[in-house]
């Protein structure tokens, strides 16, 4: 079974000059060997929380536990250098004077020159930089670089790894690439991590449990199809899904809205709301006397990304296989299989 490994109980910072809480109640859990998505918009607080769990901030209120010990609450604090923590940054931070080797070996201590360089060999070949040791900084990709940062971090064997962005300097090619090696980097060694991400689509693809931030707050922690299939508000399924939503009406089991009533199994209380469809789920039939009409098209190579235009003006996308090409100027009826839909209250 998983073991917890860190542990934050309605962890909570206030900097003195601001009026909200850069981080408000958070409390989540990250198990043994867990990567744990941090996902939000800029300036909710992932860096802050991530700070905090590193040790270089204080907290308000609240406890964080790592391995079952207290490392910070209102009357303890035990410094960065005593946490057992790896971080990595989103600008590498790279010492420019040492080489490949030198870098990763700087933060082993306490231990022989032997089993130096046989943890930096080893740590050098898990992030496939083998024959690149003697190499400076500046002689190496930005996607290299960002690989020594990571076996700089690793070396030591940190109980957690934290990294904030650390693929949001590279190109798009690169990014995704290194995405999924650094996961597969992050269970080759075992290590629990927690990846800061404002990339919905990356926060979804390396994590085994993601949480999403807003304003300080966590809004939803769950697995990345929970997150994706269950959103928990309006705002978690805006920002990671982008999906659209409609205001309804309810008489029955029908929901009712300006582009058509579609059938929703679920109890709700509420008898108006908003539905949620996400883009992939609308259905386009193209049809003389239907409300809606295609604005724009565009080609996106596996799918084409609809703009639609209801009777009140309102916008909304749809993304379909270009197998089925609707030009512009065309009038669609909407469906969507019902078990995609989800209400919110409005
Ligand atoms: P980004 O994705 O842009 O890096 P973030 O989600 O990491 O954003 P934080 O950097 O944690 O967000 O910032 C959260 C809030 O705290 C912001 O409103 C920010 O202005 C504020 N903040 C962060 N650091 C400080 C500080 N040292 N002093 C005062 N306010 C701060």
């Amino acid at each position: 079974m998983q073991q917890a490994i860190l542990h934050l109980q309605n962890v909570t910072k206030q900097f003195s000059e601001s009026t909200y809480p850069a981080v408000d109640n958070v409390s989540l859990t990250l198990q043994q060997g867990d990567v744990l998505g941090l996902l939000g918009p800029s300036g909710c607080g992932k860096t802050t929380l991530l700070r905090m769990i590193a040790g270089f901030e204080r907290l308000e209120s609240g406890t964080i536990e790592i391995g079952g010990q207290v490392v910070c609450n209102t009357s303890k604090y035990i410094p960065a250098e005593q946490r057992d923590i790896g971080v990595v940054f989103q600008d590498y931070a790279l010492f420019p004077h040492l080489n490949v080797a030198e870098n990763v070996a700087f933060g082993l201590r306490n231990i022989s020159k032997q089993q130096i360089q046989k943890r930096v060999a080893e740590v050098i070949e898990l992030v496939s930089l083998k024959g690149l040791e003697k190499r400076y900084p500046y002689e190496l990709s930005g996607g290299q670089q960002q690989r020594v940062a990571l076996a700089r971090a690793l070396a030591p064997q940190p109980q957690i790894m934290l990294l904030d962005e650390p693929l949001s300097n590279l190109d798009i090619q690169v990014r995704l690439r290194l995405r999924e090696e650094v996961r597969e980097i992050l269970k080759a060694a075992g290590t629990s991590a927690i990846f800061v991400t404002h990339d919905q689509e990356e926060a979804l693809a390396i994590s085994d449990i993601v949480g999403v931030m807003q304003q300080g707050h966590l809004e939803q922690l769950g697995t990345p199809e929970e997150i994706y299939t269950h959103p928990a508000s309006r705002f978690v399924a805006e920002f990671v899904t982008q999906a659209n939503f409609l205001p309804a009406r309810r008489q029955g089991n029908l929901w009712e809205t300006e582009v058509g009533s579609f059938e929703i199994p679920v109890h709700h209380n509420n008898d108006t709301g908003e539905i949620m469809i996400r883009q992939e789920d609308l259905i386009l039939k193209p049809t003389t006397d239907a409300p809606v009409v295609i604005r724009t098209r565009r080609f996106l190579g596996r799918e084409y990304q609809y703009c639609l235009q209801t009777p009140s003006g309102k916008e909304l996308h749809a993304r379909t296989m270009t197998n089925t090409a609707l030009p512009v100027g065309t009038k669609v009826q909407i469906s969507i299989a019902s078990d995609a839909v989800k209400v919110f209250p409005g």
